[in-house]
């Protein structure tokens, strides 16, 4: 039937009848109602608010949204971000006139709209001053300018073949490595930008493509055939962080609340903007399938205000991510409630750091952060030694009693029930008990530690619902399952058998974790020893349950600088909603297949990748193959999480990718994405530095990048397959050698023989967790000089605190009477010239000299002199501008203080020459002979 979109007369409206399947119409003034459909009035919109298209208010946003976006994603100051970059926008298209849908018309009217947008639209990669182009016009590299000329020839063809319409193809600028530094400026760039073919898209709406905050490629346009995305050597990846942190400024994901979701009744993909609209409007056309399916009958219908809607208003047809509350069908049971079990190591070791003390009063503070807008959150405490500690909250009383198991090889609850309670109702039960925990163990002597053992009570306690474990755990489980040796050898580190040490120890940590993913349980685990506490195996729990591992190695809170880190990042993990109970799945286009998974989740079946909780900000990234050749124009990606929300409603959060096709291999490389690139290499060295042994991990990725340089050299260069006195690469990628020398210097892959394997372990679970925003400083650290930083560094402006432009991760910028900072996102470093005047000293440190200066974990004093102040806010800004709940320690390094200090500091500046790994320069000559000698063409 009609859907009740088109017109009514003014005074009427639609409501579908459940039960009768059919709209009744009722005129609102006197409540009339009929089933007929009313005679036509004069012919007016209903509501002209309510039907007009939103192209004005979605620009306005857009504006506001694109520089908050790329603001908080790149976590820049206003101080090197180019201002370009965040009005690289279309202009406003052409006003719209207030209509309901027409068939066809609105249709047309918004691909008008968005051919003039994409013709207006400056590209983002439009290479910034006159940097040296191998293939610029004028350069004297003739050969290579005319094929350049003969590329243009052919996508000029290319175009002309009706394929691309009007897309612009992409232009390929080839640099040089040798001659063209590494500039860290680039980082910050926005990926390449995705032109897809005019009429692709149903909206003029920005937002309509993926944001890569949420979801990005490695190619932004991709080969037509396997052949060809093999030939170009290039991974092709999606990077996602389905569950990104809405900063300030960021728009939160839209919310499509009338349950009414339209998905292709064969691929059961999500309607999408990607879609086409056929028959009139009353069937759609499937962008991943080609199937034609219904609309849904109540798609065109305004529930909220109960009158007809406008269809092209919908989120689900104007934003790449989208979030669907979902109705009953998408529930095996109702919706979980948020559930934590915290289970907190109360041995000697715990105790007398003040783990446990900071643990409880943390715990107690965030108690009003806890999710738990629907006063469901329920939370338990088992605390554990060589025993396990219960504590009972019986209704009726705010006193606790503990109940203490000890039989640990067959671990009971030794209570059926109040050992897991209401956080609302049992509010001052848990404070009591949280306020004297410490306390009771205070005089612990007690050695050993019955992790195991624990996990398994809170598992047994929770699982019937779900939800997280916390584990708070000062030393190597040594009791009861799960007991691990302390396997650490020296001996091996730095040699073919280290691999080894970074596999899980005991195979009950698989097991157990897949009995958690089962239960909808995820395992969180906060790790603090000073001596071995083999992370490998433990990091093996949160990695297969989709939760994380935090590590603090030789906590004492007697350091206020560890107690406030520990203490900020638990507040923050305690803080944050989570998605439970939550699956996801990518879908794409036919000739598409995933083919590789990689992050924190347990492969359920061949493509559905079960995450019992996902944690704000974590990274996953997914490997596409092409199975059959690609004929449509482009191709989309849609990426499904299936969850409940810690609010207690179950929902679908969909992110939608579409990419344009090509069977130009210089568009493939003019497109790649670096930084996705560097993103998923991290992910697949880790994975093999766990299969194979280190040494391969870290020769694959050479190997990778020796495999883009040569094919590009004899493909995209004039020198063909011979020798080259050049290293050629697209001005797109010319980071890449930089962040993967830098992976290849990183804790988790360095080639050292120093490297103790639980930090090896720690950075290990970063690699393949953080996303990009927090994995480029890991690997490619950030280098500020202070001591003559512009005078609007360290001030606020527009987006915040100003920071200094960045340098590239060189010692050779060091000054031996500066002041630099280093950091990685994990750590900040404050480096100290020897020479530093004392003028300096004074104002940053409040001492008289440099000698007084000691090195070391410190706190900055805010000190009443803008210098100090300056630096200070450089340092905040630092700590506080990306994504994830990490709270970066400070150390102040003397040029001349211990060398371990300085060394790790030093082990940053990842353009240096580092015992055995090369310099940049180096790194760059070794590609180059690889290039030139390998056998490739
Ligand atoms: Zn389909």
């Amino acid at each position: 039937m009609a859907s009740p979109s088109q017109q009514l007369p003014p005074g009427w409206a639609a409501q579908w009848d459940a039960n009768n399947q059919r709209y009744l119409f009722i005129e609102t003034a006197t409540g009339h109602s009929q089933w007929e459909v009313p005679a036509q009035g004069p012919a007016a919109p209903i509501d002209a608010r309510s039907t007009s298209p939103p192209s004005h208010t979605a620009h306005t946003k857009r504006r506001q949204y694109a520089s908050g976006q790329t603001q908080a994603y790149y976590g820049t100051g206003d101080g090197f971000v180019d201002p370009q970059y965040g009005s690289a926008m279309p202009p406003a298209g052409p006003q719209q006139g207030a209509q309901l849908f027409t068939p066809g018309l609105a249709a047309e009217n918004q691909f008008a709209a968005q051919q003039q947008a994409q013709g207006q639209q400056p590209p983002y990669y439009q290479p910034q001053g006159e940097p040296e182009y191998i293939n610029a016009p004028g350069y004297g590299q003739q050969p290579a300018y005319q094929q350049q000329q003969q590329l243009a020839g052919v996508t000029d063809q290319f175009a002309q073949m009706g394929i691309a319409g009007g897309q612009k193809p992409f232009s390929l600028y080839t640099t040089n490595l040798l001659t063209a530094p590494p500039d860290p400026r680039e980082l910050l760039r926005p990926p390449p930008e995705i032109r897809l073919p005019p009429n692709a898209c149903i909206t003029t709406n920005p937002l309509a493509n993926a944001d890569p905050s949420y979801q990005r490629s490695t190619i932004n346009i991709v080969p037509t055939t396997s052949a060809l995305l093999n030939k170009s050597k290039i991974p092709w990846a999606i990077v996602i962080t389905p569950y990104r942190s809405i900063k300030e400024g960021d728009q939160p994901v839209p919310l499509v609340t009338d349950t009414v979701i339209a998905r292709c009744r064969r691929c059961r993909t999500y309607i999408n903007p990607f879609v086409q609209f056929i028959d009139g409007g009353n069937r759609w056309r499937c962008s991943l399938c080609s199937m034609s399916n219904e609309v849904p009958q109540m798609f065109d219908w305004d529930q909220e205000r109960n009158q007809p809607g406008d269809r092209w208003a919908r989120a689900e047809l104007n934003h790449s991510v989208v979030e669907f509350v979902a109705p009953t069908e998408y529930m095996v049971r109702p919706p979980q409630p948020t559930v934590y079990a915290f289970l907190i190591d109360v041995s000697h070791a715990a105790v007398s750091t003040g783990m446990v003390a900071t643990a409880c009063r943390t715990l107690l503070e965030s108690l009003d952060r806890l999710p738990n807008e629907d006063g469901r959150t329920k939370v338990a405490i088992i605390a554990f030694d060589v025993a396990l500690y219960f504590f009972s909250m019986p209704p009726g009383t705010t006193d606790s009693s503990m109940l203490v198991v000890s039989d640990l090889e067959d671990v009971f609850l030794p209570k059926p029930t109040d050992l897991l309670v209401n956080l609302k109702e049992m509010r001052a039960s848990i404070e009591a008990l949280l306020g004297r925990l410490s306390e009771m163990f205070q005089e612990s002597h007690t050695v050993g530690s019955a992790a195991g053992p624990a996990m398994q009570a809170g598992f047994k306690l929770i699982s019937p619902m779900g939800g997280k474990l916390m584990v708070l755990s000062s030393s190597l489980p040594s009791l009861g399952p799960g007991a691990l040796k302390n396997r650490e050898d020296p001996k091996i580190l730095g040699t073919a058998k280290e691999s080894n040490l970074l596999q899980p120890a005991s195979a009950f940590y698989k097991t157990f974790a897949i009995d958690c993913s089962r239960a909808q349980v995820s395992v969180d685990m906060f790790l603090f020893s000073s001596t071995y506490q083999d992370v490998a195996t433990l990091a093996c729990l949160p990695h297969y349950t989709s939760g994380q591992t935090y590590f603090y190695p030789a906590f004492n809170a007697a350091k206020s600088e560890d107690a406030l880190k520990f203490a900020h990042e638990f507040g923050e993990v305690l803080a944050m909603p989570i998605m439970l109970e939550a699956v996801m799945r990518v879908r794409a286009s036919k000739g598409l297949r995933m083919s590789s998974f990689h992050g924190n989740f347990f492969v359920r079946s061949t493509d559905l990748l079960a995450m019992p909780a996902v944690p704000l900000d974590q990274s996953y990234a997914i490997e596409i193959q092409i199975e059959d050749t690609l004929t449509a124009p482009f191709v989309v990606l849609q990426t499904a999480i299936l969850h409940s929300t810690c609010t207690g409603e179950r929902r679908i959060r969909v992110i939608t990718l579409a990419l344009p096709t090509t069977s130009n291999l210089s568009e493939v490389y003019a497109s790649a994405d670096q930084v996705a690139i560097a993103t998923l290499l991290a992910n697949k060295a880790v994975e093999r530095s766990l299969s194979h042994k280190l040494e391969d991990a870290r020769d694959a990725v050479t190997n990778k990048m020796v495999e883009i340089l040569t094919t590009y050299k004899s493909s995209m260069t004039a020198a063909g397959s011979g020798a080259s006195a050049q290293l050629a690469i697209c001005e797109n990628m010319k980071m890449l050698p930089v962040l993967l020398l830098g992976l290849l210097k990183n804790v988790g892959l360095r080639q050292s023989a120093q490297i103790p394997p639980d930090l090896r372990a720690y950075a290990q679970a970063l690699l393949t967790s953080l996303p990009s925003q927090l994995l480029v400083p890991y690997i490619h650290p950030t280098f500020y000089s202070l001591h003559d930083m512009p005078p609007e560094a360290g001030t606020v402006g527009e987006h915040g605190v100003i920071l200094p432009p960045p340098l590239p991760p060189t010692s050779e910028h060091l000054k031996r009477h500066g002041l630099f900072l280093i950091e990685d996102g994990q750590t900040i470093f404050l480096w100290v010239g020897r020479d530093a005047v004392p003028q300096l000293v004074m104002d940053v440190f409040d001492l008289s000299s440099y000698e007084q200066l000691r090195g070391g974990k410190t706190t900055l004093p805010l000190l009443d002199n803008p210098f100090s102040q300056r630096v200070n806010a450089v340092i905040a800004k630092t700590r506080e501008m990306r994504r994830g709940p990490y709270y970066p320690h400070l150390y102040v390094v003397k040029e001349d203080g211990e060398p371990p200090l300085r060394l790790w500091a030093l082990s940053c500046l990842v353009q240096d020459r580092a015992d055995v790994m090369p310099s940049y320069q180096q790194f760059i000559n070794q590609l180059k002979d690889k290039v030139n000698g390998s056998s490739y063409s």
